[in-house]
């Protein structure tokens, strides 16, 4: 009879073959207003699994947004032939107004999970979050962007041990997988240890624009994984590809401050000790610092910024690692 029964996100029931939008409250301004999250739930009449699509938990990631506008406007879940899907196309509707990551009171979401009702205001969301719909989905796809002046190329990172996100990932199918860890807090290590909830970080693109390839690609993605998941009919995928799967990353960071150029840039395989980029002195007077690739791997991200700092994040080079001895 679990079937039939009514699917209750916040102030919404759902039966088989409705369809609709809630919103939910999750914490108030200092001037009274209410931070609300709309989600648009559509349930087929056949029974299956239910998958959110999340976008905006960072608000000034706004590939990740653009997906989900799209799908909505396209209607591609109104073709659902089984299960359930959730769709939240901006969590973080005030980092979005503000051209910002965090909520208002300086918090970011992404590091507040599962959070808490009597929190600080990203608490609350992450709780609003946990408890209204992660705890009703069977697998979860939270849509994000490089930070500020990083590009990510369009890949999903999954959390290595994780049998059911390594398998939604590859049937979603992005140009790269990354096997890596979440961050403390997050909402992809949070869900998988306090709902067994599997979730998959779609990257791409950077904050605050607009990424065509990553936009395509994340649109093209939705459709893969539903279709694989028998919740879509299938239809000719033009774009369809083996992803390029990398098991480890690291960053090549700047040396010296400066004038920051790539010559090589996200998206493409790298070979160890080739020149990727240069750093050149502003006043023209000390000599141009080549940055060399320090390890053969394919570039995941890159860095768009023309005045970086020492230290700061250059190349973001994908690559897999030696399998363990014996
Ligand atoms: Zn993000």
């Amino acid at each position: 009879m679990k079937d039939i029964a009514p699917l209750t996100v916040a102030n919404g029931e759902f039966y088989p073959g409705q369809s609709g939008v809630v919103e939910l409250v999750a914490g108030q301004l200092p001037s009274g207003s209410a931070v609300s999250i709309v989600a648009h739930v559509f349930r087929s009449f056949k029974p299956g699994p239910t998958i959110l699509f999340l976008a905006g938990v960072h608000g000034d990631e706004i590939n990740g947004v653009e997906i989900l506008r799209r799908s909505l406007r396209q209607k591609v879940y109104n073709k659902l032939t089984a299960g359930t899907v959730v769709v939240v196309p901006l969590l973080n509707v005030y980092g979005f107004d503000n051209f910002s990551r965090d909520v208002p009171d300086g918090k970011d979401v992404n590091r507040s999970f599962p959070g808490s009702v009597s929190g600080s205001l990203a608490s609350r969301i992450a709780s609003g979050l946990s408890r209204n719909l992660l705890a009703h989905c069977d697998l979860a796809v939270d849509f994000h962007t490089g930070g500020r002046g990083v590009f990510n190329y369009p890949q999903i990172r999954y959390t290595p041990d994780d049998e059911v996100a390594l398998l939604a990932a590859q049937q979603f199918a992005p140009p790269v997988l990354l096997a890596a860890r979440a961050p403390i807090k997050s909402l992809r290590r949070s869900a998988r240890k306090a709902l067994n909830l599997s979730v998959l970080t779609y990257e791409g693109g950077e904050n605050l624009r607009y990424d065509g390839q990553s936009i395509t690609e994340g649109l093209a993605g939705i459709k893969r994984l539903l279709a694989a998941r028998g919740m879509l009919e299938p239809v000719s995928d033009p774009f369809a590809r083996v992803p390029h799967e990398v098991t480890h990353s690291a960053w090549v960071r700047a040396s010296r401050a400066g004038l920051f150029q790539w010559t090589k840039r996200s998206g493409y395989p790298v070979r160890k000790g080739e020149p990727i980029g240069t750093i050149f002195d502003p006043h023209g007077v000390k000599p141009n610092k080549r940055i060399l690739c320090p390890r053969n791997g394919f570039i995941i991200g890159h860095n768009n910024g023309a005045v970086v700092g020492q230290g700061d994040a250059l190349f973001h080079i994908g690559y897999r690692g030696d399998p363990t001895p014996g």
